[in-house]
């Protein structure tokens, strides 16, 4: 069976790193992206130079007609998908919850949480034995976020990572006999773009002091975590949360 991998968010940062390790190790791969088409195109470009199949689809994965076109490609053009990592996410401003609007709250609870829960329900009709599937992996990035609350910062953002936490454990039993296993990697500060949306690009350094390990994360040390996991070195691994940070 070919494996098939679909990494929503696969353009940048922790997503981009994962696509190309997986390439490395014989994955087809589905890059998902939100909007920024050149940076898709890039890991694309990158990706398939390793000699894999692979396709990037622009698609809302906070949207489940986004998340259905998105699975019906990788069917048309990858075959049925093996693994989903659910890496995209988003964040705001720094802020206090007093200062957070209603649309804030509702447009994070959705892209990073409901977006990821809508992705394992596509990928879990596709793998399931129940559905007629030969089994499959899905790994969900959370956030050390959710173990530390993220006070005066953004506790909506840590918030919707506890509840990806608590999604993987319960999925991964509702599942387990199935032939599906369900995990999450939870990163600390990792350097990639994803700071700036909260208005400080240049966090990670700023804090990195705070880090038993004194440094920031790079992309590649989270995808070997998320790769692990998808591998069946992790045969016997379900819902597992994985820290990557450095001791944070
Ligand atoms: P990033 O560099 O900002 O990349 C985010 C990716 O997600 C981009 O490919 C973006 O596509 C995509 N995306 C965002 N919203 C989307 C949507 N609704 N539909 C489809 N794609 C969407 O982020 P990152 O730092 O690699 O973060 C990846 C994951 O790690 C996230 O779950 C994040 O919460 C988690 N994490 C990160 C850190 C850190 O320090 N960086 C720490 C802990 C956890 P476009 O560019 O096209 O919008």
């Amino acid at each position: 069976m070919e494996k098939v991998i679909v990494i929503t968010g696969g353009s940048r940062g922790i997503g981009a790193a994962t696509a190309l390790l997986a390439a490395s190790q014989g994955y087809r791969v589905c890059i998902n992206y939100r909007s920024d088409d050149a940076a898709a195109g890039d890991v694309l470009q990158q990706v398939r130079a390793l000699g894999v199949q692979a396709i990037a689809v622009r698609a809302d994965v906070s949207r489940e007609d986004g998340v259905f076109r998105l699975f019906s490609q990788v069917d048309a053009e990858l075959g049925r998908v093996t693994a989903l990592v659910n890496n995209a996410a988003t964040n705001g401003p720094r802020a206090r919850l007093d200062e957070m609007s209603e649309q804030r709250l509702l447009g994070l609870m959705t892209t990073n949480v409901v977006g990821p829960m809508l992705c394992a329900k596509h990928a879990v009709g596709r793998m399931s034995r129940r559905h007629g599937g030969q089994g499959g992996v899905i790994v969900n990035v959370s956030s050390i976020a959710a173990r530390l609350g993220s006070a005066d910062e953004y506790i909506d953002y840590a918030a919707s990572k506890g509840a990806i936490d608590s999604f993987t454990i319960g999925l991964a039993k509702e599942v387990a006999g199935e032939g599906i296993r369900v995990n999450a990697v939870r990163p600390g500060m990792i350097f990639t773009d994803f700071h700036a949306l909260c208005g400080e690009p240049g966090r990670v350094t700023r804090k990195e002091g705070a880090v038993p390990m004194g440094r920031g994360g790079q992309p590649d040390e989270i995808a070997q975590a998320i790769m692990w996991l998808v591998s069946d070195q992790a045969s016997y691994t379900t819902g597992a949360l994985l820290d990557v940070g450095g001791g944070l």
